[in-house]
């Protein structure tokens, strides 16, 4: 791993994870995965191995990030979903011919094909948004309330009352700034 790029945020969700890779959407934003050599590490990290990756396959891995947050962040607000995005995301989940193997040990693991296996992972990925985004799983697709992230994430939590889509850095940040503001008029 590169430690001069910035470093990811991995949920449990790969597809909130992926559009995760552009951070702070609404303030100064981060790109997680500016080079190709970083898709390939977030791909790895993520269970989706390649063996290598071009800019023209990083530009289709951010076209697709991009309709994905835009169909997540509809859905979490209930609005109609963008035509545009489905289109994209549909696309790639028919362009990929990844395979769901079973380890000896009883996991779920994917298999890429030799060729293609950019594609196939984004095939990967874009199945699992659209899993997400028909409800098909259990949760609650919302956006975290920071204002300068906005993050469509995907909400487990029993009570489906989280609002933040990273405890460790959104969460924290609101926490402290609060905490920040309560102690000012007292010094
Ligand atoms: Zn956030």
């Amino acid at each position: 791993m590169s430690a001069r790029f910035p470093e990811f945020r991995l949920g449990e969700v790969l597809a909130t994870s992926f559009t995760g890779t552009l951070s702070e959407r609404q303030g100064d934003p981060v790109e997680r995965i500016p080079t190709p050599e970083r898709l390939v590490d977030w791909l790895t990290v993520s269970g989706l191995a390649v063996g290598s990756c071009t800019t023209a396959q990083l530009e289709r891995a951010r076209e697709l990030r991009e309709s994905i947050h835009a169909a997540a962040t509809a859905a979490a607000l209930h609005e109609p979903l963008p035509a545009s995005a489905v289109r994209v995301i549909n696309d790639y989940s028919a362009r990929g011919r990844a395979a769901a193997v079973l380890t000896p040990e009883g996991e779920r693991r994917w298999r890429l094909g030799a060729t293609s296996s950019v594609e196939d992972a984004l095939s990967v990925v874009a199945a699992d948004a659209v899993g997400v985004i028909a409800g098909e799983r259990d949760g609650r697709l919302a956006l975290c309330a920071s204002p300068t992230c906005r993050a469509a994430f995907f909400d487990t939590s029993q009570s489906r009352t989280r609002r933040w889509c990273d405890m460790n850095t959104c969460g924290n940040r609101q926490k402290k700034a609060r905490f920040n503001a309560s102690h000012r008029g007292t010094t």
